[in-house]
């Protein structure tokens, strides 16, 4: 396929809102790739060009980029600079660049999609001395090459910015279209299983192109490639999580850390992922020396909490301590000194090259306990079978009393095999606050931001937030929050949106403020507040209780956690609001409208 008809459809793309369009103009352009194409649109269409656990990047600065496109498009740099803030948008500069030039582009062949998923991958090779300028030529050689529209979605994908819409789930609606034959719904469900164990869309939309869907029986896990985790459900009191769970269950301490998936080979070789499968091998030196020897026998695939702990005394650190520690890219050996960390491990998703994830949860349990030696950087996550209420709630109390959040209930069941990416009652979380009136702490995703006042005039003091509504695929707005920010955070905060600004609302976020500050929705915080109330004007869960009003969280305040671990997807969902509003003790009756 060329490349313009690929970026012709991303334009189309982009200017479709409704996910069932987006699906079927997915299908349609996926529909007439090659094999080989294939893998290399997936990755595009996401604006990346590995899957996102190999951490990839251009690397391509706006000013590198804006260099590439003078050299591309013979313009002045200065001239071409302005063009760029008065059009708020280095692709529409590209453009009307490309656009006025009276030739045509050069004599060249016309840009394929391979050819220029090629260049771009080499872009991310080269480094060393002289590496920006030899990165300038390729991209100002692809841009030369370009139609304007062409040079558009380059400008776009090389500054990381876009912004198409289409979400991991869209593709695989569209990848279940086209393989579904006259089961669509069976195929979409097999191609999602696939997808949580491979973690790469672009394997899956190859094996597809080879195979159909019976060639997905090749994924398995393996050395190096991240499952998606398995999540828990929530429970409002261990009296219910008894219910859901039968007369037997496991619980485990819940450890408020950061989740790593770790994958050590048979040649000792280890890569850490997180929860959102980023690669934090480098982050946690001190961990990943710790982890050969932990184990009787290699290779093994095994996940646990990174919880900070003071080596001296045993005692769990509190949270904060380790976000320190994450992000890092300097003085990564020092911080392991000052910040030490230990590993509680919960569960063993690969013993030697054998998959255990269709086992059930107690032989897991069982061969992790076999195969690993605990030391002090790796124990097991402290676990108890219980059988009735009072010693649940006793070893909940130890729980608590021993630095944890909480508790996660464990199925016993001959079906509780490890779900990668799935949510279910098989796991069920039981926190401390879930004893508070709300019930619960609420995640939310940043989608604008207000200048502060006075003595926060220098920072951005107050924040729109918005809970993901998965069903729309958007954001709906459920409070404004201004509390619980230290100079510290509104400092890293006012750093980090800067970063991610954008000049309009962006087609995903759904709400009736203007914030000072529109950004793409990406960083989460958790949140605390008395309750949720019905609100006129917020649109988080509109019409979902009540006709004409969304759900707000009266009195929001920042606890001071950083959701990293969380995307924007990950944020507590409006349907999850829905359900913290009735589980609520007394229901808040409607503000009156304005
Ligand atoms: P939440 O982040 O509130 O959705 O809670 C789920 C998280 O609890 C998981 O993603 C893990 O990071 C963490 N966790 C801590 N201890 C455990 C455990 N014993 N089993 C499973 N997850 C745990």
């Amino acid at each position: 396929m060329r490349y313009l008809e690929f970026a012709e459809a991303c334009e189309q793309i982009s200017e479709i809102s409704k996910r069932l369009e987006i699906r079927a103009k997915l299908s349609e352009l996926l529909r007439q790739l090659n094999r080989e194409e294939m893998p290399a649109a997936l990755y595009m269409l996401q604006g990346q060009l590995r899957p996102e656990y190999e951490g990839v990047e251009l690397g391509a600065g706006d000013a590198l980029v804006l260099k590439a496109l003078a050299l591309a498009t013979v313009s002045e740099e200065t001239a071409l600079k302005q063009r760029v803030v008065a059009l708020g948008d280095m692709g529409e500069a590209a453009f009307e660049a490309r656009s006025k030039m009276s030739t045509e582009p050069t004599g060249k062949p016309a840009l394929s999609i391979l050819g220029t998923y090629e260049a771009l991958s080499a872009i991310t090779r080269i480094s060393g001395e002289g590496s920006q300028e030899s990165k300038i030529k390729v991209m100002a050689d692809l841009l030369a090459q370009a139609s304007p529209i062409e040079a558009k979605h380059l400008v776009r994908f090389l500054l990381g910015k876009l912004r198409l819409g289409v979400k991991e789930m869209t593709l695989l609606d569209a990848l279940a279209d086209i393989h579904g034959g006259t089961d669509p719904k069976a195929a979409r469900i097999a191609i999602e299983e696939a997808f949580n164990v491979s973690s790469d869309l672009g394997e899956i939309g190859s094996l597809l192109s080879q195979g159909g869907l019976s060639a997905l029986q090749r994924v398995s896990i393996r050395w190096g490639k991240p499952i998606r985790p398995m999540l828990a459900e929530r429970e409002r009191s261990l009296a219910d999580v008894f219910e859901r769970m039968g007369k037997e269950m496991a619980l485990e301490y819940k450890y408020d850390g950061l989740r790593v998936q770790a994958h050590v080979s048979a040649d000792r070789s280890v890569k850490l992922f997180s929860r959102r499968l980023e690669d934090l091998s480098a982050q946690f030196p001190d961990v990943a020396k710790a982890l050969p020897d932990a184990f009787r026998e290699l290779p093994v695939i095994v996940e646990g909490e990174c919880v900070p702990v003071d080596l001296e005394t045993g005692e769990l650190r509190p949270f904060q301590d380790i976000s320190r520690r994450r992000g890092r890219k300097y003085d990564l050996e020092r911080m392991a000194e000052e910040v030490p960390v230990r590993l509680f491990l919960f569960d063993l998703l690969m013993r030697g090259e054998v998959s255990l994830l269709n086992t059930p949860y107690p032989e897991r349990r069982t061969a992790l306990e076999t195969v690993t030696k605990r030391g002090e950087r790796i124990d097991f996550a402290t676990r108890e079978v219980v059988s009735d209420v009072p010693s649940a709630e006793a070893f909940f109390q130890r729980a608590l009393s021993d630095g944890c959040e909480g508790v996660v209930a464990k199925s016993l069941s001959a079906e509780s095999r490890y779900k990668a990416g799935g949510r279910g009652f098989l796991w069920i979380k039981y926190k401390r606050e879930y004893t508070t009136e709300l019930g619960d702490t609420i995640d939310a995703v940043i989608v604008g931001a207000y200048r502060g006042r006075g003595k926060r005039s220098q920072w951005y003091g107050a924040f729109l937030m918005a809970l993901y509504d998965p069903d729309r695929e958007c954001f709906s707005t459920l409070c404004k929050v201004g509390t619980g920010f230290d100079e510290a955070a509104l400092a890293r905060l006012t750093e980090q949106l800067d970063r991610i600004a954008v000049p309009q609302k962006p087609a995903s976020v759904e709400t009736t403020f203007t914030p000072d500050l529109w950004v793409d929705p990406q960083i989460v915080l958790e949140l605390r507040g008395a309750e949720l109330s019905l609100s006129p004007v917020h649109s988080a869960a509109s019409g979902l209780i009540r006709e004409g009003y969304g759900l707000a969280l009266r009195f929001p305040r920042f606890t001071g956690k950083f959701r990293e671990d969380k995307g924007a997807a990950d944020a507590n969902t409006v349907r999850e609001a829905v359900g913290f509003y009735n589980r609520q003790v007394r229901h808040v009756e409607a503000e009156p409208k304005p």
